[in-house]
Formats: C-alpha cells, structure tokens, sequence
C-alpha cells in the first residue's frame, strides 16, 4: 500500500485525482509519456476502479461497448463488448499493474480543496484522510503540494444518489433502495419489486432481478429508447482473433467509432425514421399485443438523450416471459403496500427501488481556489474540454455522455502531455487559458438528462467556438486535442521568475 510519504516528499509533478478509469488512464500516459515526472493519484475511498466498484446492484454493467469504452492503448480481450463490472475492474486493475500505478495511488484520501498560488506556482491541496493507522486520526486533514492537478473526479457525488421527494413515502412499510446505495445483503428473492426509472440503471436492473423476485415492475414517469444489442460484437471477436488482438482491438475501434458516429447522426438529422425504426425493433421483441406506444415511445428525439442498449434483449425477454412487467404513469403517493399512480392503478411491492438518477457534482465538491479566492465555476468557460479559463494548470477529465466517455479521455490525456512537454522545453510554469469576458457562452453540456439539467447553472460554460466548445465527437476532438496547437492567443503561460503583474502571454 502506498503510503502519503509519495504525496509529501515536496512538490509532485502532478497529482491525479480519482483511481476510476480515468485517473488510471490518465496514469498510463504520465508513465509512458513523461516517465520521469513524479506523480500520484489521490483516491477518496479504499479501492480503484470509480464508478465500476461503486455501483453494487444486480447486473450493473457498461451501456458501451468496450471495444471503445477500454483504452487506446490497452486491447479489450474479453469475449463481451457489453460488459459487466467484475470484468471491468480485473481491466482496470489490469491496467494499474501494468503500468506500477500501485506504487503511486494513495487509497482513502479525498482533496477537499485546492489553492493555486500565483507566487509559488504550485497548488496547496488539502487533503482529508478517510482511514485510521497507528499515527493519525480519521479526518485529520494535511496540505500538499503538487505542480498540476489532473481532475479524474468523475460527475457526481459519491455519497448520495438523487431521489425525488415522494409524496407518502414514509407510509410504506416495505424497503426502499437506491441503486447507488445496494446493500450486498438484499434479499429479494420471491418478493414484489418496483423499479422507479427509466433509465441505463433500470432497464439493468429489471431483467438481472426478474428470474428471482415473484415479479418486478418497472414504473416510468417518460419512457426511454430501448435499443437491442449483442452483447458479444462477434465481428470484432472475430477480427482479434485472426489479426491479433492488439490490430483486432484497433480496428474495432474504429468500426465502432464510425458505427456509433453514423448512429448518433442519422437519428440527429433524421429523427422521425429513427424512431420508426426503433419502435420496430421493440415491437418484435414485444409481445402482440403489448403497449409500445405507451411504454416505448419517449416525447423527444433519439439521442437528445442518451440511448438504453439491453443486451440481448434481456429486458424484452423478461416482459415476454412475464417475470418483468413496465407501468408508464405519476405517482400520486406511496402507500402502505407499494404505490398508487394517478390513473388509480396500484402497485403492491415489497421492495421499491428508486433508479432515479445521480446528483451531478464535478471534481468531487472540492473548493477551488486562486490565491485565496475561492472560483466561482460557473464563470468559467471550458478550453479545449480540457481546462477551465482563469484556473493555472488544472486539467479536466470530462468524457462523452453520447459515446464512451473515455473515448475522449485518451485523447484530453494525450493533449495534456504535450502540453508539459512543451512547457518543460520553454521552462514555464504554468499555464491559463484566458477567456474573452464578451465571449458568448452555453452551458456546458447539450443534455437533456435530468441530473444534467438540475446542475446546468452550477457549472462551467462552454463558448461557442473552438477551442473554446466541448465538443462530442471524436473527430472533432482528434483536431481540437490530438493535433490541436499547444500554443495559441488564448493560452497565458508563465514562468516562476516573472511576477504574475508583468507576465505576458506567449
Ligand atoms: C451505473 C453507471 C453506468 C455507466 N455506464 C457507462 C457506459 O457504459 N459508458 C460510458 O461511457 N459511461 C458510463 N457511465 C459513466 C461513467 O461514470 C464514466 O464513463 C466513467 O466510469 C467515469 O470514470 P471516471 O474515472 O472519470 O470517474 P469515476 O468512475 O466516477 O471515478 C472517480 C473517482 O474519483 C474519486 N474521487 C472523487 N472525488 C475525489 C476527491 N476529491 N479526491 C480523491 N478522489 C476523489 C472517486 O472516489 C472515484 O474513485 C456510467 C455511469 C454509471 C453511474
């Protein structure tokens, strides 16, 4: 186990944050692209691995396939591109031993802020220690300091999933569960379930429990587009097998990069054959004579939200089997016995689960600071997706929310090593991206998803224009970060030695 000896042994070169598959990436690249810097990845909770240990509930899987949801640089070799979290995580602690990054994460220790000083150059980050050893005391707090933060923190908060406020619910004398927080002991074995959501998370759970619970009920205010897929992408199994799996790998990559491009576009600028086609596809998993303009027939266009794939079909198996059933209706409140919808129908359960969503948080809620003053995050404005105007050395690490997320952290990491390299070659010391103030902006995000929508006046802004837009396609980020300038009119760097009054910009 690494211990905070690496994190206070003087200034680290970079401090990661977070050891989920972003932080993990963004450790491969600082090994291989600068490997003698000295860095460390901060971890809040005693294991790696983020979202993907997190998340405990049934069948808990990827929506992406793995063959781009797994690095650039690491093939994906298990037979299911659809993948359940177990493989995930013996991926990622793949990765971490193949690039020693045990030597570098320091489990149970969470930044809760960062102050950049202009004077030093450095950040002084706080950090809060979650465990106890023979020295120290849960929750004694100590500063460290590092050269650049890289912000693998993931989007939401850890400690709490979101939940409405539902009328009646503590009249219920049954169990509610958020997915976020699945007690490992849940029994649901013969019970009724209600699984309130719509969403990734429901449509994973419904299917995983339906063969165990006496029935399971799938309860949506709006319904979702459901999209069938293999779980196996047998074309890409079968090109790593005949060319190997690191060609294999590669091109399935691109295959899925150009198959998910030409999807999100043709449903974007053709959304009504779009939907016809979807709603063909459901019917033909369905029963005849199911609903699926009620259930399936969501009021906006595909991909203004993100798509649910089941694999397999399974959520359509379930419903045909009739283990798994899906109500689209209000709640008026919950009762005694389970749930009573506007139109009188009545849900008995024994065990509600509420997949109702994620309360969006960037950088884990820590408190940013600039010399003392603490950045108000909503006024900054996002720099290539990768760093925050007026925020000295500070990277970001934000996926897709329309592709693999990490699809673009390979390519935000790449970036950000050229960016040291050519700041170790001009010996500055750091580096701010500087927006226009009349710049006009949008938020940061163009997704309809409730918990996006809940945070959107709380976060960062996005210009209008590169390099200042987020952008959500690969291609588009290859130009703006793989091969997007280093230097240019909106980026200030500096150097220790020029007082930050007279520093001007390269
Ligand atoms: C159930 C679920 C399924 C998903 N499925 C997909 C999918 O199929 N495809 C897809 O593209 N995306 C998916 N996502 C989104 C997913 O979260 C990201 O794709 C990806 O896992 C995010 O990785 P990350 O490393 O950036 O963040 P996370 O996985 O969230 O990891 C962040 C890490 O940072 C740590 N941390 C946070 N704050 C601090 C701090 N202040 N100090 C130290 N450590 C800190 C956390 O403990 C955590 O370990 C899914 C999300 C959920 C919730």
């Amino acid at each position: 186990m690494t211990t905070d000896a690496i994190l206070t042994e003087g200034p680290l070169d970079v401090l990661v944050l977070g050891a989920g598959i972003s932080g993990i990436g963004a450790g491969h690249y600082l090994r291989t692209e600068h490997p003698s810097k000295s860095f460390a990845i901060l971890e809040s909770r005693d294991v790696a691995g983020g979202t993907w240990n997190l998340f405990k509930y049934p069948g808990i899987r990827s929506d992406s396939d793995l063959n781009t949801f797994g690095y650039e640089f690491k093939p994906w070799r298990d037979p299911q591109a659809i993948a359940d979290a177990p493989r995930i995580l013996d991926y990622l602690h793949e990765a971490i031993t193949e690039d020693s990054l045990d030597d570098v994460i320091v489990y149970n220790r969470r930044a809760t802020s960062i102050d950049w000083s202009e004077a030093e150059q450095l950040w002084n980050v706080t950090v809060h220690r979650n465990d106890t050893d023979e020295d120290s005391e849960a929750g004694d707090d100590f500063v460290i300091t590092a050269r650049w933060i890289f912000s693998g923190t993931g989007y939401y908060n850890y400690a709490e999933g979101f939940t409405p406020e539902f009328p009646g619910i503590e009249k219920f004398t049954g169990q509610v569960v958020h997915p976020q927080h699945w007690p490992e002991d849940l029994d649901y074995a013969g019970k009724k379930v209600v699984v309130i959501g719509s969403g990734a998370t429901a449509v994973t759970l419904v299917p995983s429990m339906a063969d165990k619970t006496e029935h399971v009920t799938m309860l949506q205010r709006t319904p979702t587009y459901v999209i069938p897929l293999p779980r196996e992408d047998v074309v890409s199994n079968a090109m790593k097998k005949v060319l190997g799996a690191e060609r294999g790998y590669a091109l399935s990559r691109q295959k899925n990069i150009l198959q998910q491009k030409i999807v999100f576009n043709l449903c974007q600028r053709y959304p009504k054959p779009a939907r016809k086609i979807i709603r063909a596809t459901n019917a033909a998993q369905l029963p005849k004579d199911f609903d699926v303009d009620t259930h399936f027939n969501p009021p906006y266009n595909p991909w203004d939200q993100r798509l649910c794939v089941v694999p397999d079909g399974d959520l359509f198996k379930a419903i045909r089997k009739g283990t798994a059933s899906i109500e689209t209706g209000h709640i008026t409140t919950f009762t005694e016995n389970g749930i009573l919808l506007e139109d009188g129908t009545e849900l008995d359960a024994d065990i509600i689960v509420t997949a109702t969503g994620l309360n969006l948080q960037l950088f884990g809620g820590m408190d940013i600071k600039v010399d003392g003053q603490t950045v108000d995050l909503s006024s900054t404005v996002a720099y290539r997706g990768m760093m925050l105007s007026g925020i000295p050395n500070f990277a970001m690490a934000i996926g897709y929310t329309n592709s693999s997320w990490t699809l673009k952290i390979g390519l935000l990491c790449e970036y950000f090593c050229r960016m040291l390299t050519y700041m170790d070659a001009t010996e500055h010391t750091s580096v701010r991206a500087v927006a226009d103030p009349a710049m006009p902006t949008r938020p940061l995000l163009d997704f309809a998803a409730g918990y996006v929508q809940r945070a959107l006046d709380r976060l960062p802004k996005q210009g209008t224009q590169a390099p200042w837009t987020m952008t959500m396609a690969v291609s588009a980020d290859v130009k703006q970060l793989r091969k997007g300038d280093i230097v240019d009119e909106y980026l200030d760097y500096r150097r220790a030695a020029v007082p930050a009054e007279t520093a001007s910009a390269v």
